[in-house]
């Protein structure tokens, strides 16, 4: 027996529509709203490892992910000139037959699960903001940008990094910190050998490409940059190219020339965030990037994400009075999330440094063995 009967998600992102879609299955009535009135998805590919494929399958959208995605195993590493030097292994978590990692393109993760969240008989307000937010012992009332205002027992904000749930509730949080990195990413055909994620490590950068559908894949390059200054749209090709001229490997000598002023280029200068506990105020509970924004280093920002929504309402669904469920949440969810945003952190760093490549393994190790951990 749920305590809430109602809740608002705020924010349409890959944690919010998981936290809807999840409270709906607990029987809880939820509205939905997304400041973005056509609740638009950018960027270019998303990488998945096996605990996203696992929460895929709780949520119901593994099917159309493997339909529209593209699923594989683990990822194969190479030097830069082309050499195998192994294969980084992917537990199978979503069942034997379901291969343990993969990728997508985001606007299409998005669809599918924008998709879900309506079947699930949630109610999505686009165009949206909040205006206020105010409780009392036994509910929120919140006001709309649109001239509404409801009465919820649960509020969720699921509003992203620049959260603004969590500078109406802890004005005093820590801001989002640039870390010295940006990525670089570009939507390319996919050829026929690129079967799985291929990483080439370079003295200087760790190029990759996943491929995220039958027909493309899209490549990913990390770069230091001490400063975070504007880079002209203009210049992306370019710079992008001269990121992979360190590198004599056939493929990525094939791919370079590939890039060119037409590519569909995405540039993003990498931010984090990891919100002290409490996560929660009263009936407000924040998840996803709101509260832990990481670098991309383990690609598992959504990952987290999407498990906050999965694990908020199976607390929130159980027989535990509203403010203890949100007490569990918090427990079964910091050291996880602490993990990812700390060890993506540290890897950035040891990248930055040209620090121990020892370290930076045993980090990756360490760290996909504790994603493959029951949630
Ligand atoms: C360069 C880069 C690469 C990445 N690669 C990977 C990867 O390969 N694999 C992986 O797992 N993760 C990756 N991540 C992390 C992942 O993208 C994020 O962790 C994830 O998208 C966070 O989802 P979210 O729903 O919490 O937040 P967001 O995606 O930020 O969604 C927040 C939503 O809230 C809406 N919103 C904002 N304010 C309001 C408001 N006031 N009212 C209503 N709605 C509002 C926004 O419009 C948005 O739709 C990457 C991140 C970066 C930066």
């Amino acid at each position: 027996m749920t305590s809430a009967r109602k809740a608002l998600v705020i924010g349409g992102g890959f944690s919010g529509m998981a936290a809807a879609i999840e409270l709906r299955k607990q029987g809880i009535e939820v509205d939905l709203t997304e400041i973005d009135p056509g609740w638009r998805s950018y960027g270019a590919g998303i990488s998945l490892g096996a605990a996203t494929i696992r929460a895929f399958k709780q949520l119901g959208i593994l099917e159309a992910f493997l339909r529209e995605g593209n699923a594989a195993d683990g990822a194969r590493l190479h030097l830069g000139s082309g050499q195998v030097i192994g294969e980084l292994p992917a537990p199978r978590l979503a069942g034997p037959d379901v291969p343990g990692g993969g990728a997508i393109m985001r606007p299409v993760l998005a669809r599918i699960l924008a998709e879900a969240t309506r079947a699930s008989g949630t109610q999505v307000h686009l165009g949206v903001d909040f205006e206020s937010i105010g409780q009392d012992a036994d509910g929120v009332t919140v006001r709309f940008s649109d001239g509404r205002t409801g009465r919820y027992d649960l509020v969720v904000g699921a509003d992203g990094l620049y959260s603004k749930v969590r500078r109406t509730l802890f004005p005093d949080a820590p801001k989002p910190r640039y870390t010295g990195q940006a990525v670089w990413r570009a939507v390319l055909p996919r050829p026929a050998e690129v079967d799985k994620a291929l990483m080439w490590i370079g003295p200087h950068t760790k190029p990759g490409v996943n491929p995220v559908s039958k027909t493309e894949m899209y490549m990913f390059i990390t770069e230091h940059r001490p400063v975070n200054a504007h880079v002209d749209p203009k210049d992306f090709a370019r710079l992008m190219r001269a990121l992979l001229e360190e590198f004599s490997a056939p493929l990525l000598v094939k791919l370079r020339e590939q890039i060119t002023e037409q590519s569909s280029i995405v540039f993003r200068p990498l931010e984090a965030m990891l919100m002290p506990q409490p996560w929660h105020q009263g009936r407000v509970v924040m998840i996803g990037d709101a509260v832990h924004a990481t670098t991309p280093h383990l690609a598992s920002g959504a990952c987290i994400g999407i498990e906050d929504g999965l694990v908020l309402a199976e607390c929130v669904g159980s027989d535990l009075p509203l403010a203890k469920a949100l007490e569990t949440f918090q427990s079964r969810r910091w050291e996880r999330c602490r993990m990812v945003v700390e060890n993506s952190l540290r890897l950035g760093e040891i990248e930055m440094t040209g620090g121990s490549k020892e370290e930076h393994a045993q980090i990756m190790r360490d760290s996909m063995m504790a994603l493959a951990q029951p949630i």
